[in-house]
């Protein structure tokens, strides 16, 4: 089935090849994205199946840029939009499933490139699968923790992945072991355009009520710290070698800075805040102060951990 939404079918099919899916023209991202702001994906594409995907990103201009976005919770979009193909997957995609791994009695678990982290943390628990726990603090897509090396409590996406299924740019389909990824801290080598469409993980055999416990011990810990129903992006910087990227800001005295609606969250400050009606360009430059008075107080430099994509509002910097 081709839908095309809000846009004029014969100016979808002259810029874009056909897409079981849908297409969506200057669609909003800022709807779904956790701070809620930024300008819209010149075509947001919402394929209904992978291989849906692949046809259509092989005949697509190799000149479109292809961003995957998964529910945004390390996002900033810029508030000029982002150029190109926006691909976001489907609830279909979001599927998990449980299998044996290789050695005797040891089982895996198989996500598709939209379930959520929580998702695939409670199916590894009601299989009694250890060491996959840490995904139920990740408020995002496993697509997301699969770019991101997304991880916490010591554990991260490195230490759990076997392989990635992957709609490589130029539409082939991949599946890659996990070495591939080139992975370090919160860092893989996934290629530009490259496509998260599905995981395996593996975790060890454990008691279900233990890891069950665990992750409502994670639950608890994470609401106690963490803005977890503000608008938000998660960990805004890397944690430098060696220290804690919070303690720096607010070393720095950078707890509770504001730049008009954007703000450094007084409960966690490596967390800014969107409070109403911060742009992007707010939060972004609220981050880029804080990188500066982090610098001017302690000499370190801290690295974007949030991922900034799109184009600056033609107004500029507001
Ligand atoms: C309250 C809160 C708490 C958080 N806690 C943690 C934490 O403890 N540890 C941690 O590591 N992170 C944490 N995060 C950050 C975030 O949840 C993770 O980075 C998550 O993995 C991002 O997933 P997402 O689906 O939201 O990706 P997005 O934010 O949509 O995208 C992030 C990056 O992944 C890429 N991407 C998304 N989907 C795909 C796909 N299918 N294929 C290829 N690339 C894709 C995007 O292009 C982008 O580069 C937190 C965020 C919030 C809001």
């Amino acid at each position: 089935m081709v839908e095309h939404v809000g846009v004029e079918v014969s100016a979808v099919c002259t810029a874009l090849p056909p897409l079981r899916g849908t297409v969506e023209h200057q669609g909003s991202l800022a709807d779904f994205i956790w701070f809620r702001t930024g300008g819209p994906a010149e075509w947001l594409v919402r394929p209904d199946d992978v291989q849906g995907l692949a046809a259509f990103l092989a005949a697509l201009d190799p000149e479109v840029p292809v961003l995957p976005v998964g529910v945004g919770s390390n996002l900033i979009v810029r508030d000029g939009g982002v150029p190109g193909v926006v691909v976001r997957l489907p609830k279909a995609m979001a599927k998990v499933t449980i299998e044996p791994g290789i050695k005797e009695g040891s089982r895996r678990v198989r996500a598709g490139g939209a379930a959520m982290g929580i998702t695939v943390a409670s199916a590894a628990r009601d299989a009694g699968i250890a060491g996959l726990e840490f995904l139920r603090g990740i408020p995002g897509t496993i697509g997301g923790a699969v770019r991101m090396n997304a991880g916490a409590y010591g554990r991260d996406t490195s230490n759990i992945l076997i392989e990635v299924t992957l709609v490589t740019r130029n539409g082939t389909v991949e599946t890659w072991p996990a070495a591939k990824l080139g992975y370090t801290y919160r860092h893989s080598e996934l290629p530009a355009g490259a496509v998260v469409v599905e995981a395996l993980f593996e975790g060890t055999p454990g008691d279900k009520a233990e890891i069950g416990a665990e992750m409502d011990r994670i639950a608890a810990e994470r609401e106690a710290s963490q803005p977890l129903r503000s608008r938000t992006g998660g960990s805004t910087f890397k944690n430098p070698d060696g220290g804690k990227a919070w303690a720096l800001i607010d070393a720095a005295g950078c707890r509770g800075l504001r730049r008009g609606d954007a703000q450094v969250s007084e409960k966690h400050c490596n967390f800014l805040l969107n409070l109403g009606n911060a742009s992007s360009a707010d939060i972004e430059a609220l981050g880029e102060e804080v990188r500066a008075r982090v610098k001017a107080q302690s000499g370190v430099e801290l690295e974007w951990e949030i991922q900034r994509v799109g184009m600056l509002a033609d107004d500029g910097d507001k």
